[in-house]
């Protein structure tokens, strides 16, 4: 019996979400013990353990916690001082926060393109846009992928310019061994429910050294002086990160390498299953160790995404279409930009069902229908 005859229904097709947060570990009981301590703002001493767990993880004490992972790029960028007409140069190909955060911080976004193989920014293309006004470069490390950060630290040291990483996909990523966001001014995280590590809405900022850290934490809280309250030093906002949710947050990051080990085991089974079919994985370089956070391919050319999309939801697998270039989008469109690559992958790529709790079963269940829905021409 193949999966097109089975019932939508029937015991043998539960339904596989794109993914879903594994809450199993201390999250319940640290919540509780929040809301017990009536410290459920942001301040407590949840906060302090996250933001030093996470350090441990990532390899830099200097952490702040923000509310969520689009405030935290706009907080870093804010810090970098730009000014209006400045440049920073930012993949098409990426989720639109990233792009954004960088027109509210008052600088203007320049779309680069990416490379074929890891469908991250492509240092090349970067080197090509690169002008007097250019003050930044933010790599985006998709999918739990690292781009080329050899190459692109090259390229802002020899034009001074800052990096800003967006490692809101890859939290356990590591270049050559050392954590994403090391080779930031400022880096940011994502703790939003589908990815690798969540505190319900959430997100962390990594600085390069005390003196950035210093500023980002006096600008995520309304710009105020840490020694005399009601001052306020500097422009400021109200970014923090509550109690509560970094209650959930050490509970969850007490449990990463587990987390992180299952997520590995599951791209890696997905790659075996589908190695001889006409899919095309993200491929890392061989310096990258990817926290592999969503398993995605492009179809072959030709496949009909939505279809394929609209196939696999009937057997009650849910799948999900890979970002849409920013350059398209109305409100940062710039009609004669073409960045091949970008297009072709963003027309062609698709995220599977990668989160802990699935099984070895569940995967080879998506494999076969997924094939089997290709095959049928989607
Ligand atoms: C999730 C994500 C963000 C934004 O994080 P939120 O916590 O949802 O605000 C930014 N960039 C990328 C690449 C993301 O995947």
């Amino acid at each position: 019996m193949n999966e097109l005859s089975r019932p939508a229904d029937g015991a043998a097709s539960a339904f596989l979400p794109v993914y879903e947060p594994d809450l199993s570990g201390n999250e319940r009981r640290y919540v509780l013990e929040a809301v017990d301590s009536t410290w459920i703002s942001s301040r407590g001493a949840f906060l302090d353990r996250f933001e030093g767990a996470f350090g441990e993880v990532v390899g830099t004490p200097h952490v702040t916690a923000v509310c969520n992972g689009t405030v935290a790029l706009h907080l870093a960028l804010h810090c970098l001082d730009l000014q209006p007409g400045d440049e920073v140069i930012v993949p098409s190909f990426t989720y639109i926060a990233s792009v954004n955060t960088i027109v509210q911080a008052g600088a203007v976004p320049v779309f680069a393109d990416c490379t074929a193989e890891d469908w991250l920014l492509d240092p090349v293309d970067v080197e090509r846009r690169i002008t007097p006004k250019t003050r930044a470069i933010m790599p985006v490390h998709l999918y739990g992928a690292v781009c080329d950060m050899d190459r692109l630290c090259a390229l802002a040291e020899r034009h001074r310019l800052e990096i800003v990483e967006d490692c809101a996909e890859a939290l356990g990523s590591t270049w050559r061994g050392t954590h994403v966001g090391r080779f930031s001014a400022a880096a940011t995280f994502s703790f939003f429910g589908n990815k690798t590590v969540t505190t319900g809405e959430g997100g962390m900022v990594m600085a390069r050294d005390a003196a950035m850290l210093r500023r980002l934490r006096i600008a995520k809280g309304q710009g105020m002086d840490p020694d005399r309250r009601y001052w306020h030093v500097a422009m400021g906002f109200n970014y923090r990160m509550t109690n509560v949710a970094a209650a959930i947050g050490l509970g969850q990051i007490e449990r990463l390498p587990a987390i992180l080990a299952r997520k590995k085991a599951i791209a890696a089974r997905y790659r075996a299953n589908l190695a001889n079919h006409p899919f095309a994985f993200q491929e890392m370089r061989p310096e990258v160790d990817s926290s592999d956070w969503l398993v995605s391919l492009l179809l072959p050319r030709g496949a009909n995404r939505d279809a394929v999309m609209e196939r696999l939801a009937r057997l009650r697998i849910e799948t999900r279409p890979v970002f849409y270039c920013a350059h398209h989008m109305p409100h940062h469109e710039r009609p004669d930009l073409v960045l091949p690559v970008s297009e072709d992958i963003a027309a062609r790529g698709m995220s599977l069902p990668s989160y802990p709790a699935l099984t070895d079963a569940d995967v080879d269940r998506v494999c076969e229908a997924l094939v089997e829905v290709v095959q049928r021409r989607g």
